[in-house]
């Protein structure tokens, strides 16, 4: 897995932040660089496996969901997190292997069950980048740390809405991933992806501190 300052995309992620930051708060200005991910056969090959199983789960229901059985239900989100080394300043884009550095971390091994688990339901995506931003988390006071936002593509396959009894629901099976806050136009601002294996990077956004 590489990064690479992305020139052509770039325009594209930041158009896509820029319009999701204008609808909530004025956070312009805010994107620093923006990276583009370059992902290994395996992690690709490991997306595509979930997203059949999804698909291959959907079909099998009596009550069909279009979406889940045309591609899973993908869709594209935004994760907030931080990153702690240098990853794109003077243009770097080498990944450190600080277990701390979580855009890194994310990168090498993908999303964890353990780390990135929002209070044990699942991992917490939004669909604007100002939602994500405000989401970011910041325990420690090094300096160096810096807001980061991936922008993933996701296989959502069945969406368990709205957020209620969330602990005895994620134990169930049957759901992919859960609503939390559902937007205006009934687009679901806040979901949480139950399988980490969901979840592809695809843009690292690296925010100005
Ligand atoms: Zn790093």
């Amino acid at each position: 897995t590489e990064l690479v300052e992305g020139d052509s995309s770039r325009k594209i992620v930041e158009i896509i932040c820029r319009t999701s930051w204008l609808k909530s708060e004025s956070h312009c200005g805010r994107i620093e660089r923006v990276l583009k991910v370059h992902n290994m056969q395996k992690t690709l090959a490991r997306f595509e496996e979930y997203r059949e199983m999804v698909k291959i789960k959907a079909s099998k229901l009596p009550k069909k969901h279009p979406r889940c059985l045309a591609d899973g239900n993908e869709l594209l989100r935004f994760y907030g997190t931080t990153v702690t080394c240098s990853l794109g300043m003077n243009a770097s884009s080498n990944l450190c292997i600080s277990e701390k550095c979580s855009v890194c971390r994310i990168i090498r091994h993908g999303f964890s069950t353990k780390k990135e688990m929002k209070g044990g339901i699942g991992v917490f995506t939004t669909s604007t980048s100002g939602r994500a931003y405000e989401s970011i988390e910041v325990y420690d006071d090094n300096p160096s740390v810096r807001k980061a936002l991936v922008v993933c593509r996701v296989i959502a396959g069945r969406v368990h809405k709205p957020l209620d009894n969330i602990q005895e629901m994620s134990g169930q099976s049957g759901f992919d991933s859960l609503a939390g806050k559902v937007g205006l136009y009934s687009n679901i601002e806040e979901l949480y992806l139950l399988n980490p294996r969901a979840l592809l990077p695809c843009f690292v956004v690296i925010c100005k501190s």
